[in-house]
């Protein structure tokens, strides 16, 4: 069943392209493709391994291992080794501040609501940069099995994701050279790889119970004629598998008269004693006991550790997964009885006591945990590329936008508010504020196409929110609107919620764009990405000096009593600096120059307590007239 299309003008026959299904995973990452002969969706394999630990290493010689190879240096050299990745994407510092010492690596600490950096050896990266190389190596992984290039794929995210979650994914995708095509929540993947949602007559309620590694998700969703609507979502991002094993440990610590704090503190004997509790515990999913055999401080200890004893072990864990349920459920507003299946997803979930758990919670004698648990989100991805390849010509394909659609923020970037291939209509609003104080009159230019930078992509209008009352730069809210209809019109309104003024455009997009531009435009943006990338994030860094050398002025001007003769001096003298460096095109030493401005000038800020910066440092921001 290889694909192929014929151009009916000149006849030529072109093969169509793969499209491969990604999970793009905390803990692990698969990539998916339907079976050509037998149509059936399966997992990619490489030397044995269909699952490709999400983990990255940089070697201080600059190469950088990604999955199994990279996967040994978290015990021997943690602070150069990135995992759970995915928990940083699309996040700030202060998102994350609470869990950032559990990360062995070094996350910048900055207080704004800007995405997350981390340094390794010298230079910066992003979440998204550090999630391309992940993609990047599936990519390669997949063109190396199926020995053809690969140009696009579905990935997938957890349903809570938000907006800038689900770009920053896109992104990625992008740098590593991929066309995302689309980005499907996790549990809707799942429920397609097990065969629901995809007969068009079949209304449904399901329950996706998803326990991996590190995280816990449970979904609630309504299926209507093929469409999945998420009813409620909930879960803890910070429980999973991990603390199975390390319930054990504890277990096996109290066994043994052991402190748990005498054995954290030799990470290398922890790690030895979590390993070998992780294998009991997977022996224990299809057994009932395990001899068991440690090595602690010259003492063997043998024994055998029982089923009822990991039961007792991680019960609390278990029940705390099962109040998530309870709550999702009350929030979806459904009876249990209303639930038609429940699907079971991540390697968690192959411990009994999770699935009776669950079964016992939700009131069903059966669940759906025939497929392998690691591999079902991956299968189903595979199984909406197939849809979206048109494939499977008894689904309804709806009407999609062929390019994205957004506005221009600071620095001349493209903000997309409607990503391209969503569906329509489509209805997106999102928060935006001002650069500089007193701003009245704000332009609201509206552009399409896939480039980071607004000058490569094509403007369709633009307006002016006029009359908003002077306020300090940060302060007013402007809610953006786009609204693209059935018949392909988008109305963009801007209000300033704060005096409610208003304004509205309304626009073709598709006007004058023909099949061939559209192509041109979609090339152009794979060809540059990975320079516009780096543009992107240089014009970033240059608005958030921008922004703070603005602030710090302000704060010197407004507070110079207040302030001693010397750090005044040193203030100057930091905001010169970054003055300099941001006429150059290096992003890390910007950056650098940036938090040593902000680390110094932090404690006055406090201090003084001037709200207005810590009001004026978040959010993205419209240029001023
Ligand atoms: P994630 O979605 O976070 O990337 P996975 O779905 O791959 O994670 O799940 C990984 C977790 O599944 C690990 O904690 C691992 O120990 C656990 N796991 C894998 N196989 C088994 C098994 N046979 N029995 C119990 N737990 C298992
Ligand atoms: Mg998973």
């Amino acid at each position: 069943m290889a694909r192929i299309s014929i151009n009916i003008k000149d006849g030529s026959v072109k093969k169509a392209d793969t499209i491969i299904g990604i999970d793009l995973g905390t803990t692990n990452s698969l990539v998916a493709i339907i079976d050509s002969v037998n149509g059936l969706p399966y997992c990619l394999s490489k030397s044995d391994a269909t699952i490709v630990p999400s983990i990255l290493y940089f070697n201080p010689n600059g190469e950088i291992k990604v999955g199994n190879a990279a996967k040994p240096h978290l015990i021997t050299d943690p602070q150069n080794t990135i995992y759970s990745i995915k928990r940083l994407l699309g996040r700030s510092y202060t998102d994350i501040q609470a869990h950032a010492n559990s990360y062995g690596y070094r996350i910048i600490e900055d207080e704004t609501k800007a995405m997350i950096r981390v340094e390794m050896n010298g230079k910066f990266y992003n979440p998204i940069e550090l999630s391309a190389f992940i993609l990047k190596a599936l990519k390669e992984n997949a063109e190396a099995v199926l020995n053809t290039k690969i140009k696009k794929a579905v990935i997938t995210v957890p349903a809570y994701f938000n907006d800038s979650q689900r770009q920053a994914t896109r992104d990625a995708g992008k740098i590593a050279g991929l066309d995302v095509l689309r980005i499907v929540n996790e549990p809707t993947a799942a429920s397609l790889a097990y065969g629901i949602g995809l007969n068009k007559d079949e209304n449904k309620c399901i329950a996706v119970y998803d326990l991996g590694g590190g995280t816990f998700d449970i979904t609630i969703l309504r299926i209507e004629q093929g469409v999945f609507e998420v009813l409620a979502t909930n879960g803890d991002t910070y429980t999973g598998g991990d603390d199975f094993d390390r319930a054990i440990v504890m277990q096996w610590c109290q066994k043994f008269e052991l402190s748990i704090e005498t054995i954290e503190k030799n990470k290398s004997l922890y790690q030895s004693i979590r390993l070998q509790a992780e294998h009991v515990k997977k022996q224990l999913s299809s057994n009932n006991e395990v001899d068991c055999e440690l090595e602690i401080e010259g003492n063997k200890h043998q024994f055998k550790y029982t089923i009822e004893e990991f039961n007792s072990a991680i019960s609390s864990i278990v029940l705390r997964t099962i109040e998530c349920c309870k709550m999702a459920v009350r929030d979806a507003e459904v009876g249990l009885t209303d639930i038609n299946e429940i699907v079971m997803v991540g390697g968690s979930t192959r411990v009994p006591a999770v699935v009776n758990a669950v079964k016992a919670f939700f009131k069903k004698d059966q669940v759906h945990n025939e497929l392998n648990p690691d591999e079902v989100v991956a299968l189903g991805a595979a199984i909406e590329a197939d849809i979206l390849a048109g494939n499977r010509k008894d689904l309804l394909l709806l009407d999609v936008t062929p390019l994205s659609l957004g506005i221009e923020t600071a620095g001349g970037l493209m903000d997309t508010i409607i990503p391209r291939n969503s569906k329509v209509p489509q209805l997106v609003g999102r928060q935006y504020t001002t650069s500089v104080d007193g701003q009245a009159n704000l332009k609201i230019a509206i552009y399409q196409g896939e480039r980071e930078m607004v000058e490569d992509n094509r403007k369709l209008g633009e307006f002016i929110l006029s009359g908003i009352p002077a306020m300090p730069a940060g302060f007013p809210k402007i809610d953006i609107q786009f609204l693209l209809n059935a018949d392909g019109i988008l109305k963009v309104n801007a209000t300033e919620l704060r005096s409610n003024t208003s304004q509205t455009i309304s626009i073709v997009p598709q006007y004058g764009l023909t099949d061939t531009e559209v192509e041109q435009m979609l090339l152009a943006s794979f060809q540059n990405a990975e320079q516009d990338m780096q543009n992107r994030l240089l014009a970033e860094s240059r608005t958030e000096a921008e922004q703070l050398i603005y602030q710090c002025q302000k704060l010197i001007q407004a507070n110079a009593v207040l302030l001693t003769e010397m750090e005044i001096k040193e203030t100057e003298h930091l905001l010169n600096e970054l003055r300099e460096v941001i006429k150059g095109n290096n992003r890390d030493t910007i950056n650098e120059q940036t938090e040593r401005l902000n680390d110094y000038t932090r404690p006055f800020a406090e201090r003084l307590m001037d709200t207005a910066i810590g009001n004026a440092l978040t959010g993205k921001k419209l240029d001023a007239l």
